[in-house]
């Protein structure tokens, strides 16, 4: 039987079984890990996942899908949470599920367009608990998502992404491997999480996010002016500048994440 994708949950499947097994492929072949799939659908890469690892949960919002994935994936390996995946403690689910303190974690998902930056604001703070996140995202988010300093479409979601992980632009997918047809093209990119940042912060993670979102409020203004939005005094966003060496006249476009955190800790004294 047909199922009949629907838009509000973003549905757009894949079926061609060489772009399945090549986007699975960049998860290590470790039978022992645990990969966790935010929206499984119809199962195109659920099926493969289960004959790979040992163990595989699948979060899925569409209560319509469930029984499809119950009929056709019949596993020990194999459990469903029927749930809206931004309502999911990451942290939890992961505790309760791993089999050892040694498993690997790994995360994919050919993701609902519409929550994409939810997603991954949410797998940043779940990070430290997982290996890789395999995800696949509009052609354009992702070229955002991989920028570096001074590379065009460089965002504050490029740097939230670098202080995380070793991002890769993986490889691009043409929109007519999806069932509906998007509009758009999409692209996978890998994270795979480091420590290379995190521990510079002392757990101020998130502020320090929230911090990086803001002085990108104006992106073509110079980090003077955002910053200034945030101290409400030119004179003290000079000083925290000039302390953390980096020129006033410079745009957010032009700051890497390791004077983001420079002027983080700066600004917070
Ligand atoms: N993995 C399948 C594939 O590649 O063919 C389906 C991918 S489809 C782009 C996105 C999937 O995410 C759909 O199955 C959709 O129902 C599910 N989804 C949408 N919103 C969700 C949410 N808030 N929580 C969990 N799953 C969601």
């Amino acid at each position: 039987m047909e199922i009949q994708a629907k838009k509000k949950f973003g549905q757009n499947f894949i079926s061609d079984p060489n772009l399945i097994n090549r986007i699975v492929d960049l998860i290590p072949n470790d039978p022992n890990s645990l990969v966790i799939e935010i929206g499984p659908g119809t199962g195109a890469l659920t099926k493969l996942l289960v004959q790979k690892f040992n163990k595989v949960i699948a979060i899925e919002i569409d209560e319509d899908l469930i029984p499809i994935l119950n009929r056709d994936i019949n596993s020990p390996n194999f459990k469903i949470v029927n749930q809206d995946v931004l309502t999911i403690d990451f942290q939890s689910l992961i505790e309760n599920e791993k089999e050892n303190p040694q498993q690997n974690v790994y995360l994919i998902s050919n993701m609902p367009y519409y929550i994409t930056s939810e997603i991954l604001f949410r797998t940043f703070e779940a990070s430290k608990q997982m290996k890789k996140a395999i995800f696949m995202m509009q052609k354009e988010v992702a070229t955002r998502l991989i920028a570096h300093e001074n590379e065009n479409n460089y965002n504050n979601l490029s740097v939230a992404a670098d202080f995380y992980a070793d991002k890769k632009y993986e490889f691009t997918v043409n929109k007519n491997k999806f069932k509906p047809i998007p509009k758009v093209d999409s692209a996978i990119v890998s994270l795979t999480f480091w420590d290379k940042y995190q521990n510079k912060l002392n757990g101020d993670d998130q502020e320090f996010i929230g911090f990086v979102r803001k002085l990108f409020n104006n992106r073509r203004k110079t980090i003077l002016n955002n910053l200034t939005n945030i101290t409400n005094n030119k004179e003290v966003s000079k000083n925290i500048l000039d302390q953390a060496k980096i020129k006033e006249s410079l745009r957010p476009e032009n700051i890497s994440t390791q004077e983001y955190i420079n002027l983080f800790k700066i600004f917070k004294g």
